[in-house]
């Protein structure tokens, strides 16, 4: 029995123990060859959530032969056999929403809400990638100069990679995984080591679906770069898919350059929200809050830089600001809570300097974080005991264009806001970034924002919109924000190779 007056989560302990906490090799929860645990713990308490067992390179190298052995048994099986086994999990994530967004929420600290929201979002991956896995097509044509003809036909790359990271603990998964279990490749998945619960939670679910031992292989560690390193340098690896920080994802592909792997690389943003003065102010507001608070802020595409034309600039920082202020800051899983903690104190505290620096860059605060105390701000409602990783929602104006916020991934619930007078400022300041994930546009005329959009160096553009991601769309970055595309007609493509047969 549990103590609920010394045990924070007591009422969570029995939906903890459906996940299996062992690490997930051959169709089964096994303990690590070392015996070894970490443990996981919760952002919002400190308390520890479960113990889960510690990969080495020893169960790496196990994983890596259970998935080799299976190989070309699942690249052979039928497309509609592999996406039955998809479609089936996604109606099982269907089942068990609801014990897998509290579980996700008491690993990650996100607020319930969001957590719901991403387990609808990582399922519908299974969904699209189960209508993909029927659809891949190769081509037949004649050569121009009638010297033949052409075929060209597509094969699963081969045993796949897949580094995930801790923001969407379910979503960035399945994005990796639909794609290539419907292409035909087998799997093994490295999730951060602050989320792995949702992940092994998953891949019990796969297992109850009917995918066959070995095709499926979860991996969690603390010991990130020991494990995955000797995976990557084994040839039989064909494809690495990281998401996370760009600086991880750099040495990924030197990694992966020694084998020549296939690499797709989704990592991090600096998006810019644009706001023009014949934006309507209201759903531009509405939008920024989506595009700024969605995740608690931790999310690639999350609005990093405001740029709002001069002429509304006060009218769309002042109602921004009243609506982050109503934002409940609490444990994610108390039901008034909008914002729940970061998801560590890593985070948390890369969140204070940067506010901390920003201010000391000439920065104004509308709203939050009197750096020095985060505690003291009039919008908090922080639990009594607030051991956990909080950080309040913070809007800062009059940010200088070279502050470092304005050039790093905030990654928290803090808006940045400065202006601009002329379109073509906007462009330039919008492209002022190593990064290209995501950006945003708010005007009501169609030839701007097309004028716009076409300009921004990103791989994705919402016009008039605050959330973009989309299983039908292809998501990705351009510059320093990635390589590759997950998702959408494209995602399956990244697990497949290319076959040209010359024909008479
Ligand atoms: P990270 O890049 O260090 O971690 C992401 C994943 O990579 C995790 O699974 C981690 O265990 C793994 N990893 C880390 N170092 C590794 C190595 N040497 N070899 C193999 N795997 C390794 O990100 P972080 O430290 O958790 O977060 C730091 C910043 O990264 C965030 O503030 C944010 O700016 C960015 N980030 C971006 C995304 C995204 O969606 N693009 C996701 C998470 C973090």
């Amino acid at each position: 029995m549990t103590d609920s007056s010394t045990d924070p989560i007591a009422q969570y302990r029995d939906l903890l123990a459906t996940v299996p906490a062992g690490l997930w090799i051959n169709g089964d929860s096994v303990a690590a060859s070392t015996k070894e645990t970490f443990s996981v713990d919760d952002p919002a308490t400190g308390t520890s959530l479960l113990q889960i067992a510690d990969a080495t390179p020893d169960d790496a190298a196990t994983a890596l032969d259970s998935a080799v052995a299976v190989s070309e048994e699942w690249a052979d099986t039928a497309p509609r056999a592999r996406s039955e086994i998809l479609r089936n999990t996604y109606e099982l994530i269907r089942e068990y929403a609801d014990d897998m967004a509290m579980i996700m929420t008491l690993e990650m600290g996100k607020a319930l809400p969001d957590s719901v929201a991403e387990i609808n979002y990582g399922g519908e991956f299974l969904r699209w990638f189960a209508e993909e896995a029927v659809r891949v097509a190769g081509r037949f044509t004649k050569s121009p100069g009638g010297t033949g003809r052409i075929m060209v036909t597509h094969a699963p790359v081969g045993v796949a990679f897949a580094i995930t990271p801790w923001n969407f603990p379910l979503a960035m998964g399945t994005r990796k995984i639909g794609p290539a279990l419907a292409a035909g490749c087998t799997m093994i998945v490295k999730p951060a080591h602050e989320t792995p619960l949702t992940m092994l939670y998953l891949a019990k679910l796969f297992g109850e679906a009917g995918l066959p031992a070995g095709v499926l292989s979860v991996l969690p560690t603390s010991k990130s770069a020991e494990v995955s390193t000797p995976l990557i340098a084994d040839p039989r690896v064909r494809k690495i898919s990281f998401t996370g920080s760009t600086p991880v994802g750099r040495t990924l592909i030197g990694q992966a350059a020694e084998n020549v792997q296939r690499t797709s690389m989704e990592l991090g943003g600096n998006a810019p929200f644009l706001v023009f003065d014949d934006a309507d102010v209201d759903k531009a507001v509405e939008g920024a809050f989506a595009a700024k608070t969605r995740n608690g802020g931790e999310a690639c595409t999350a609005a990093n830089r405001f740029l709002v034309q001069e002429g509304i600039a006060e009218e769309f920082t002042a109602a921004l600001t009243a609506k982050m202020k109503a934002m409940v800051l609490g444990r994610g899983y108390d039901s008034d809570t909008t914002l729940g903690p970061m998801v560590s104190v890593k985070q948390q505290t890369s969140i204070a300097e940067a506010v901390s620096k920003a201010v000391a860059d000439g920065a104004r605060v509308r709203l939050g974080a009197d750096p020095e105390n985060v505690s003291s701000s009039a919008s908090l409602r922080l639990p009594a005991d607030d051991a956990g990783c909080f950080y309040p929602a913070t809007v800062l104006d009059q940010v200088p264009a070279d502050a470092e916020i304005v050039c790093n991934e905030i990654f928290g619930p803090v808006a940045v806001i400065s202006t601009f007078t002329a379109e073509d400022e906007a462009i330039a300041a919008a492209n002022a970034t190593e990064y290209g994930l995501a950006a945003y546009l708010y005007t009501q005329d169609l030839d701007r924002a097309l004028r716009v959009a076409d300009k921004i160096e990103s791989g994705m553009v919402g016009v008039n919109r605050g959330v973009i991601s989309d299983v039908a769309a292809p998501f990705g970055g351009v510059k320093q924000s990635g390589i590759g595309r997950e998702g959408g007609s494209e995602g399956i493509y990244e697990y497949l190779t290319t076959k040209y047969i010359a024909l008479t």
